[in-house]
């Protein structure tokens, strides 16, 4: 089953237990790195390009379901749980 992508206004849920926070995703990425090596041979990458990304599988941290999940609206701006 592939994964709904979350967008700007729209956020994941698990359909199982209501979690909206913490998921693990599987993602596989086509990426290049600028690999900068100090003298002593150590690596640092500076920077990365992703040229092509995709989510093989979203796992609910909660109750470790499988792509069980679906899309939500996000809060509106200032709506957010405790501010009036
Ligand atoms: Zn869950």
């Amino acid at each position: 089953m592939p994964v709904p992508l979350s967008t700007a206004t729209t956020r994941w849920r698990c359909t199982l237990c209501g979690n909206l926070t913490r998921f693990d995703v599987t993602r596989s990425s086509r990426v290049v790195e600028y690999v900068h090596l100090d003298l002593a041979g150590e690596p640092t990458v500076e920077e990365r390009e992703v040229l092509s990304e995709t989510v093989e599988s979203v796992r609910c941290r909660w109750c470790n379901a499988a792509d069980q999940v679906e899309l939500v609206d996000r809060p509106a701006p200032g709506a957010e749980p405790g501010q009036v």
